[in-house]
């Protein structure tokens, strides 16, 4: 069957680091939109002639709670298309015309295992829908650990709610890799040195789900499958590009 179009409105927009912005959309002539935490929306930008090159996807940053508003968390590339749209033309009352929501990088139903989500940059918004769906409905879980990298502190994605969610729920572990900075409260290195160390011996209850561009997923995929031998089915990805 073919995807439904919806029709929303900007109605705020924030700059988040440097080069990411948060943009929340409100759906339009909607009763209700329906989406699972993790999912992601494809955009109709006015950039090309082929819808090709028009569509642009989005992970849904919000937890759903039955609102007709989207949260979006989009870093702007260096010559992107999309991004540079989005960036310089869209404005608080601007249309985004988008279809979904679609995707299966979500939470099982029951999650049975341990989990740890791995992500850099803009790879944390559909880990954040996650965490805040699980505590919005006081849902009890194995461990979760999410690890976050970006090069420097300045680019840190929703950091204070992250903390606070950790201090909240003994079962959630937040930790931030910078790449090119030193501070007292993060580690110093890329994501991959935090996990392999903390899961070297490979056991069958845990689950890796990874979010982000190629460069990051690739690395992360080597490592865990054939580098340290955790199964495939263990391994789950949502590639930005
Ligand atoms: C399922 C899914 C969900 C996504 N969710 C998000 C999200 O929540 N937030 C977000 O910011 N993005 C997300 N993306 C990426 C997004 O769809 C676009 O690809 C991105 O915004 C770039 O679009 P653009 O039109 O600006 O760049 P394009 O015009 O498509 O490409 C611009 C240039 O960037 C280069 N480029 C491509 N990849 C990279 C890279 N990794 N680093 C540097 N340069 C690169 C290209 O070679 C090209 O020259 C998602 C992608 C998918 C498939």
């Amino acid at each position: 069957m073919p995807k439904k179009w919806y029709n929303s409105k900007v109605i705020k927009i924030q700059n988040e680091t440097p080069l990411t912005k948060r943009f929340w959309v409100a759906i339009e002539e909607e009763e209700s939109f329906d989406f699972r935490a993790g999912q992601f929306v494809t955009m109709d930008l006015p950039i090309g002639e082929k819808r090709l090159q028009r569509w642009r996807s989005y992970s849904i940053a919000n937890a759903p709670d039955g609102s007709l508003v989207l949260e979006f968390c989009i870093v702007k590339l260096e010559g992107g298309l999309g991004t540079k749209y989005l960036f310089e033309e869209i404005e608080i009352g601007s249309t985004i015309r988008f279809k979904g929501a679609d995707g299966v990088f979500c939470l099982p139903q029951k999650i049975t295992k341990e989990m740890v989500m791995i992500c850099t940059g803009t790879g944390v918004a559909p880990f954040r829908s996650m965490l805040f769906d699980l505590q919005n409905k006081k849902i009890d879980h194995p461990p979760i650990h999410l690890i976050f990298g970006t090069r420097k502190s300045e680019g840190i994605l929703y950091r204070k709610e992250l903390e606070q969610l950790a201090k909240d729920n003994p079962n959630f572990k937040y930790s931030i890799a910078l790449s090119r900075e030193e501070t007292e409260d993060t580690y110093h290195g890329y994501v991959h040195q935090i996990y392999t160390k903390d899961h070297a011996v490979v056991k069958p209850d845990i689950s890796f789900y990874l979010c982000g561009w190629k460069n990051m997923i690739d690395e992360a995929v080597a490592q865990l499958i054939e580098e340290m031998g955790y199964d495939k089915s263990q391994v789950h990805y949502e590639l930005y590009g």
